[in-house]
């Protein structure tokens, strides 16, 4: 188990047991992927559902009134759904794991549940196997 090295906030490094660093810098990592457990599925949905509630409901009834009095906190009230970006992302965060593939080994680095550190599987192959790439292997636009 080794504890995730967070020198600054946005960056974050992963010293692999075969001496690879994997460095969490930027957004779409081929080697990086996000795990909901089973157990908090239920939750997380609920959560999300719990923050879309005010929102969907006040569209739904068509009362600019009701609208405003949803998301009367958010000015202007067009970009509410901008704002419910924030708490979406903070309940993501507070439910999902994140894995790692070490991309010179394989290893596979999954998060201990609640904590900073990290547990590793190695894989059969004992090869890097973009396992948590899109694609196979491939990373690339979709569009
Ligand atoms: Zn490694």
């Amino acid at each position: 188990m080794i504890e995730r090295q967070a020198d600054e906030p946005q960056i974050s490094k992963l010293g692999c047991k075969c001496g690879h660093v994997i460095t969490d810098q930027t957004d779409s990592l081929p080697y990086k992927a996000s795990l909901l457990r089973d157990e908090v599925e239920n939750e997380f949905w609920d959560e999300v559902h719990c923050e879309l509630k005010p929102l969907v409901e006040a569209a739904e009834s068509g009362d600019k009134a009701a609208i405003a009095e949803a998301f009367g906190k958010f000015a202007p009230w067009i970009s509410a759904t901008d704002e419910l970006q924030g708490p979406i992302s903070s309940i993501y965060n507070h439910r999902m794991s994140t894995a790692y593939e070490c991309q010179n080994c394989g290893r596979l680095w999954v998060q201990k549940d609640a904590s900073d550190k990290f547990v590793s599987y190695v894989p059969e192959e004992e090869a890097y196997g973009a396992i948590l790439a899109v694609a196979s292997g491939e990373s690339e636009n979709r569009d």
